[in-house]
């Protein structure tokens, strides 16, 4: 089956009940036991709901695992994935992960005593380097946010296989449609499934998927134990957008691709970060390890005010944190998603006061274009 036709065909198709093409919201909390421990597959919709396992087995499936797991947001899925570990193991993490994994892996996980070391994952030699005899796992992202920084899957995996830890890969920037961890070597894939995978900013949540069946078996474990399960409602809107996912990527990364070729030669512009163009720094990574390169662009426009004038004569991009959904959105990092970075750090890193993100939505790539050219003049 081609990738476009399991967009719509993979996971489960309908209802064999009814008919129905798409799979019903199963409202329920409990069902009814023929004789104690006798069932028919499901007790109670923390453990298992239909409705969910439907949207579990999609997501396996995009991504070429042998689980999927769906919980009540992206963090709960990371929370979860963070409680394999025990006191005293020590984790790899990307220097640059979203600023929520951050606070969870420094603020909670560190009281119940997960050793953290946290480097740039784009150098391979460096997560080597940070390696230790209780290294249980590396943790990273794919393009990295704000700046696309792309770390090669294939390589951290030989590593982390050497090491006898577990490669995790939070793959919410590019979805399965364009990049699938598990061939590459990793052993779990984590979205934020808030941004692309919903698609239409109307539902919070998160997914893991395995590519054994067994560590499936020990998260789903965790998601009964722990509960940050999605409901079914949820469920099926994660779904549906999920069918229509190959037709946005390819229109966010259309539009996306043309804004950053234009974006790289305005003179206003000092610096693009886009992983599909031949000038970024992990171009060639990104183009051998995807299909796509994604809808995120970063640009610096050298100072603040001017970072201020685009925020407020866009009008096409709406002002606001998040990424992936339908509608151009754009932000500015160092003051927003990124604030709670020292100063210091953020230049260190080039999250500079100029520096702009816009998440490119699927309107026409000409509207976007003139709105953006206004907006900098
Ligand atoms: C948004 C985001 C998260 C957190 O997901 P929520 O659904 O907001 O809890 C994790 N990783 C990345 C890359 C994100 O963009």
């Amino acid at each position: 089956m081609k990738l476009d036709t399991k967009m719509i065909h993979g996971g489960v198709f309908g209802d064999p009940h009814t008919g129905a093409v798409s799979v019903p919201i199963y409202q329920v909390s409990t069902y009814k036991q023929k004789r104690v421990g006798e069932h028919a597959g499901y007790e109670y919709s923390r453990t298992g709901n239909p409705t969910r396992a439907a949207l579990e087995t999609l997501i396996a499936d995009l991504e070429n695992g042998a689980r999927g797991l769906a919980f009540s947001s992206g963090m709960a899925a990371i929370s979860t994935f963070l409680s394999l570990f025990n006191t005293g193991d020590h984790l790899i993490v990307g220097d640059d992960v979203y600023g929520g994994t951050y606070r969870v892996i420094s603020r909670v996980f560190n009281r119940m005593g997960l050793n953290v070391t946290f480097v740039d994952t784009s150098d391979p030699d460096a997560v080597r380097a940070a390696l230790k005899p209780n290294t249980k796992a590396i943790y990273m992202e794919t393009p990295s946010n704000p700046l696309l920084k792309v770390s090669d899957i294939e390589a951290l995996s030989h590593i982390a296989r050497e090491a006898g830890a577990l490669l995790a890969v939070d793959n919410t920037f590019l979805t399965p449609y364009w990049q699938n961890p598990l061939d590459l070597g990793a052993d779990v894939v984590i979205h934020s499934a808030t941004k692309y995978l919903g698609g239409h900013s109307d539902v919070v949540a998160g997914i893991i998927v395995t590519k054994d069946a067994q560590l499936g078996e020990e998260l789903h474990f965790l998601q009964n134990s722990i509960g940050g399960i999605l409901g079914p409602q949820d469920s099926w809107l994660l779904m549906r957008g999920i069918r229509t996912l190959g037709l946005r990527m390819k229109q966010h990364e259309r539009n996306a691709h043309m804004l950053a070729t234009w974006l790289s030669e305005h003179d206003r512009v000092q610096k693009v970060y886009y992983p599909g163009l031949a000038q970024h720094p992990g171009h060639e990574v990104a183009a051998k390890q995807a299909r796509g390169f994604g809808g995120i662009v970063s640009f610096d426009v050298g100072s603040a005010e001017l970072a201020d004038q685009v925020m407020e004569k866009a009008r096409y991009f709406v002002l606001a944190e998040s990424l992936g959904a339908i509608e151009s959105l754009i932000s500015v990092p160092a003051r927003m998603t990124h604030a709670s970075i020292p100063a210091e750090r953020r230049r260190e890193l080039g999250i500079t006061d100029g520096l702009i993100r816009i998440s490119v939505g699927v309107e026409d790539g000409e509207d976007l274009l003139m709105d953006l050219e206004q907006a900098l003049s």
